[in-house]
């Protein structure tokens, strides 16, 4: 597991756990392998900036599997990671932390998603009880670690999934979904309702 700390203590109560590709960016089948590959969703921008206000803490947990695949390469990965956080914090937002997994599936490592662990991790480091945690990610393996962590799932889906059989993923009821990063700010309005 790849750990970037950028702060031990987190704001206010809440701590949000965030897919990387797919969620803040635009993903590709072709991996993201550089800072120049990364492009912004503009809601994700505004989401963070909102939730620092709000006070609400936000980790990164992504599998990155292009790193051991060797497919991107690992001065492009953090480039691309200071690159982000970067721009982020000029728009206002902030990310405590990030957790990635580097390892191919055949690496049967335990922190890639759906393992919980990535979640996990950040949960333990920052002392909040996993149930107490909201985790979005755009794919079922996201909603899977999620439940697997004891993390409300939430499903970011800027394209529709379409009909999904949860059950059949081990998911025993339906992840709340949402269309846009802003929806979820409503989530942490009036404190803790949500968790
Ligand atoms: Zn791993």
């Amino acid at each position: 597991m790849l750990v970037w700390i950028g702060s031990p203590r987190k704001i206010g109560s809440h701590l949000l756990l965030l897919d990387r590709d797919g969620v803040l960016n635009v993903d590709s089948p072709d991996y993201i392998k550089s800072w120049g590959e990364f492009v912004f969703y503009p809601d994700a921008l505004e989401a963070l900036r909102a939730f620092r206000l709000m006070g609400v803490s936000v980790v990164i947990s992504s599998n990155q599997s292009g790193l051991h695949r060797g497919i991107i390469r690992w001065s492009d990965f953090w480039y691309l990671h200071e690159q982000m956080v970067r721009t982020i914090r000029e728009a206002g937002g902030d990310l405590l932390a990030a957790f990635y997994c580097p390892h191919r599936p055949d690496e049967a490592c335990e922190c890639r998603k759906p393992s919980p662990s990535l979640l996990l991790t950040a949960s333990q480091l920052y002392g909040v009880p996993p149930e107490s945690t909201v985790f979005i990610g755009d794919r079922i393996t996201d909603i899977q670690a999620a439940v697997a962590a004891g993390s409300k799932p939430v499903l970011l889906e800027r394209t529709p999934l379409g009909g999904v059989q949860w059950s059949d993923f081990g998911i025993p009821a339906p992840p709340k979904r949402v269309k846009s990063l802003r929806e979820v700010e409503s989530l942490f309005i009036g404190a803790s309702s949500m968790v």
